[in-house]
């Protein structure tokens, strides 16, 4: 009896620690790249010692639980910006909450994939974007984390960050991708496409690629210090294009499984190359920006932000 009882308190003692150190190990394991795939690409192949952790957040529910993964010897958070199966439309994506749930896992550098309308002839469905520009011409979301008693400014005027735009344009030349190395990306409300009065009007705008998502993430991950930069992948050129009514639905998908597969290979290449700290000035983006004195902000709005203000408070 008593040798019975002593191997069941060692079971248990044996299965506390390791629920202790698995416990520990999530906690404190560095993840500092995140991924937000777009249209098709709702998981990332080659990811091994899988997990998905929900994050809750002060803004609501992520589009869907973060899958972290190792990917090339580093730990990465992956989310499927329309949730898995694509059950968001652009306007009711939370974007805030994706957001603040990749910093709260210690992400400091995302990567975006998205699928996007051409607006230039040169860019050809199947090329790729890196966008350095965003024109922001949505209508109906929340685009900051401020408000509720405590107002910031953060600079856009260069909306992504160079050092991580240079890795992602190294990975698309590795992976022998057709690369634009720059580029203005509109980011409309949707869902519905443009009308061919709104395509040509942006046309006039000298934009390079349609699209309804990215420039809301790029300012919610400016303001939370994040480094952000966009694979954007031109499937079709939009309406204003003279070829655009002969196009089949079947040209459009091939196009769509060619460049999520070589957004993929670029995701595997640039999170190898990115490695070290960062040297671009993301990390301090909010430094000097917040313009309501700490004594006036509501305590439940500075411990909701705690995340991403929380190191230019003196009170914590
Ligand atoms: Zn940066």
């Amino acid at each position: 009896m008593i040798k019975l009882s002593s191997a069941t308190s060692a079971v248990k003692l044996f299965s506390r620690i390791v629920i202790y150190m698995a416990k520990r190990s999530a906690k404190t394991e560095k993840i500092s790249i995140g991924v937000i795939g777009g249209s098709g690409l709702y998981e990332m192949d080659g990811l091994t010692q899988v997990r998905t952790v929900k994050v809750a957040t002060p803004f609501g529910k992520p589009s869907d639980d973060y899958i972290i993964g190792t990917l090339n010897n580093k730990r990465v958070a992956f989310l499927p910006r329309h949730g898995r199966g694509h059950r968001l439309i652009p306007t009711d994506i939370n974007y805030r909450a994706n957001i603040y749930g990749m910093k709260k896992l210690g992400v400091e550098r995302i990567i975006s994939v998205s699928a996007v309308g051409s607006m230039k002839e040169e860019i050809k469905p199947g090329d790729i974007v890196i966008p350095d520009q965003f024109y922001d011409h949505t209508k109906h979301r929340r685009s900051t984390f401020f408000g509720n008693g405590v107002v910031a400014h953060v600079g856009m005027a260069e909306p992504v960050c160079a050092d991580l735009c240079r890795v992602l344009i190294e990975a698309g030349v590795q992976v022998g991708a057709a690369i634009h190395r720059r580029g203005t990306y509109l980011c409309m409300e949707g869902p519905q496409f443009s009308t061919k009065a709104e395509s040509l009007t942006y046309r006039k705008w000298n934009v390079d690629v349609i699209g309804m998502t990215n420039a809301t993430e790029a300012k919610l991950a400016r303001e939370a210090e994040i480094c952000y930069s966009t694979i954007a992948l031109a499937t079709d050129y939009d309406c204003w294009h003279h070829s655009e009514e002969a196009v089949t639905v079947e040209a459009v998908l091939a196009v769509m499984k060619h460049n999520i597969e070589t957004s993929k290979s670029m995701i595997r290449e640039a999170v190898r190359m990115l490695t070290g700290s960062r040297d671009c000035g993301c990390g301090e983006a909010l430094r000097n920006t917040i313009m309501t004195p700490e004594k006036l902000i509501p305590a439940k709005t500075k411990k909701d932000l705690a995340p991403i203000t929380g190191k230019y408070m003196k009170k914590k």
